[in-house]
């Protein structure tokens, strides 16, 4: 198997998966015991929150363990309302936004009377600051702009968007699902107050993710019941996650410098290849700005959906948009948003790389295109 779907999921580290293992047979305490087996799972929580804090430049209590991004963003977006709700309901997002934050907005739209102002992208799906300027109100209570997209794996300014923000009063929340883990973050030089992660975009395991609150936010509870995850998100932890998750993170930090240069050239190397030899091909997403793994482009005259049919019978793994969206013929919101034509969505594959990917691989992938395409060597 090629696998190139690493922005759908990753393969977990082996120290993650190791690290885990005697938190189900062994170290099964409940942390919210007394006894020393629980006090072990207690401490191991503590730790990944440690490790995640210290790489967001964030303090220990502003890190709440969730079941991933989905969790993180329908939290983020519906406290921030609840929170802001003496000023106002308008809240400001982007038309590429992922699912989770999108289909959040809409909800609250309906159900909660929000105003929802959509920024539009440019044809390399970056967000202006600009824009997000322009659509400011005086009942704005929220300013979200996910960190990196993707689909398209276009970095946003995020820095400036959350100097925007807080010099016109309004929370910053920033979904970094594809980016934690890849690319730095620091919540304080970013001004960010709110930031979505999941474990499994970066060699973690899946259904384990965080969100970052800054301190005097005012963000209310996710769930009520216990007194877990400092009374805001109750429930017994994901142990054996959280403690994956936290070595998965130590891992890309410890690596990420080396891990971003090898994927930035191996991505590089496989779009130079991809569009010398299948004439007509075109890069989705912002040439520089953007994620180390993410390869993303159109193959005039070539159905993405064909395309990855065929490349599963070769054993290799690669997305048309998102993968929440496979399995539907509708084409890319976010490329659509671009400003490409449904006919130009449909023939965009995304390819994601990892630390892992071998340039036997990307050389298999472009030969695979190029006979997909009917193109002799
Ligand atoms: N946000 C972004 C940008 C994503 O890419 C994803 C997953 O694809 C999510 C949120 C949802 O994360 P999770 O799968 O952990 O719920």
């Amino acid at each position: 198997m090629i696998y190139m779907d690493n922005a759908a999921t990753t393969r977990m580290s082996r120290t993650a998966a190791e690290v885990m293992q005697p938190y189900f047979t062994e170290a099964y305490g409940n942390p919210s015991a007394i006894y020393q087996t629980g006090r072990r799972s207690k401490e191991a929580i503590r730790k990944s929150r440690a490790v995640i804090s210290r790489m967001l430049g964030a303090k220990q209590d502003e890190i709440f363990f969730t079941s991933g991004g989905t969790e993180s963003d329908n939290w983020a977006l519906t406290a921030a309302l609840e929170a802001g709700i003496e000023k106002g309901k308008h809240m400001i997002t982007s038309r590429i936004e992922h699912p989770a934050v999108l289909r959040t907005c809409e909800y609250l739209a309906r159900t909660r009377g929000a105003e929802i102002t959509y920024l539009e992208p440019d044809h390399s799906g970056m967000i202006h600051p600009e824009a997000a300027a322009a659509a400011i109100r005086s009942d704005t209570v929220l300013l979200s702009v996910m960190t990196a997209n993707n689909e398209v794996g276009t970095i946003q300014p995020v820095a400036e968007l959350g100097r925007l923000a807080h010099e016109n009063g309004i929370l910053f929340h920033t979904d970094a699902v594809q980016a934690f883990g890849h690319i730095p973050l620091d919540v304080n030089e970013m001004e960010i107050d709110l930031l979505s992660a999941s474990g499994h975009k970066f060699s973690g395991p899946k259904g384990c993710g965080f969100l970052f609150i800054r301190k005097g936010t005012g963000l209310g509870a996710l769930m009520r019941g216990g007194a877990q995850e400092f009374n805001r998100r109750a429930g017994t932890e994901n142990v054996p996650g959280i403690v994956g998750m936290g070595a998965a993170a130590e891992e890309a930090d410890a690596a990420m410098g080396q891990r971003a240069q090898y994927e930035t050239e191996l991505r590089d190397y496989m779009i130079r290849r991809m569009m010398e030899e299948l004439p007509g091909t075109r890069l989705n997403g912002h040439p520089e700005h953007r994620l180390p793994n993410n390869i993303n482009l159109q193959f005039p005259g070539l159905s993405a959906e064909t395309a990855l049919i065929r490349l599963d019978l070769q054993g290799i793994c690669a997305s048309a948009g998102s993968a929440c969206a496979s399995g539907s013929l509708d084409p890319s919101h976010v490329l659509l948003a671009m400003g490409c034509s449904a006919k130009a969505a449909r023939q965009s594959v995304r390819f994601t790389i990892s630390h892992e990917t071998t340039q036997e691989e990307a050389d298999c992938v472009v030969e695979a295109m190029k006979q997909i395409a009917g193109i002799q060597n």
